[in-house]
């Protein structure tokens, strides 16, 4: 028997502490977002080495006998190693993890965020899908997952499939039609186009997409302004890819 209890958890940030320790901040399926020591593991052959780098999926065990959770074993299920090979998909995986940081309330357990998170590392570790589709998929789900339901194909306010002038304006709803709107700015039909097919297409499906060039950045640019007006919360990573 271990002693403690098994927690599905993907390492968030992984911060030094002591001499040998770190602090990990941690998503679980289980609990959410929750912080855990993990002792001695800066030595050359320690055994859970593994189990403090960022992104590592696995099972944790945790001891809490005292106030902070301890790990107290790891297996792993997945080290998403191949996200620290590329630069865009590493600071796209970094995007993803700092929003969990940042944008999630600590140990509240919400496990359709965790799929949202294993669905995100998948796509950037495994597929050929664009870094920015991914990210663009993900700020969607994320944002609805988090309570903003936006709408991306038909205008928020009457439903009709917008024609002529499109307007984005995702502090009230998402996409409009011009008699709709009272503020937001005017779409590009490309970028209208990009929103509408990311937005109708699976996570495991975004590889089919081909959405190059510089409309998919303005329209991950258009997204990651989404996220910031409605959790108000400003990423670092992302500037990278912007
Ligand atoms: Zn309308």
């Amino acid at each position: 028997m271990q002693d403690g209890i098994i927690l599905n958890a993907i390492v968030l940030k992984s911060t030094d502490f002591g001499e040998a320790d770190k602090l990990l901040q941690l998503y679980t399926a289980e609990e959410g977002r929750i912080g855990a020591f993990i002792r001695g593991v800066r030595k050359d052959k320690a055994k859970l080495k593994f189990a403090g780098q960022p992104f590592c999926l696995g099972e944790y065990i945790i001891s809490r006998r005292g106030a902070n959770g301890v790990v107290t074993n790891c297996t792993l299920t997945d080290s998403f190693f191949d996200l620290t090979m590329d630069m865009s998909r590493y600071y796209a995986a970094c995007t993803v993890s700092e929003t969990f940081l940042y944008c999630t309330e600590e140990g509240f357990s919400d496990p359709r965020l965790f799929v949202l998170l294993l669905k995100a590392f998948k796509e950037l570790c495994y597929s050929g899908a664009d870094t920015e589709t991914v990210l663009c998929k993900f700020f969607m789900d994320f944002l609805r997952l988090s309570g903003y339901k936006l709408s991306f194909d038909r205008c928020a306010v009457c439903g009709v499939e917008p024609y002529g002038k499109i307007i984005a304006d995702f502090r009230h709803g998402g996409v409009m039609c011009a008699s709709c709107a009272s503020g937001g700015h005017a779409l590009s039909v490309q970028i209208y186009n990009n929103l509408r097919f990311i937005n109708n297409t699976d996570f495991e499906q975004l590889s089919t997409l081909r959405l190059t060039g510089e409309s998919l950045k303005e329209t991950l640019r258009l997204l990651y302004a989404a996220q910031k007006d409605n959790l108000g919360v400003n990423l670092k990573t992302i500037t990278n890819l912007l």
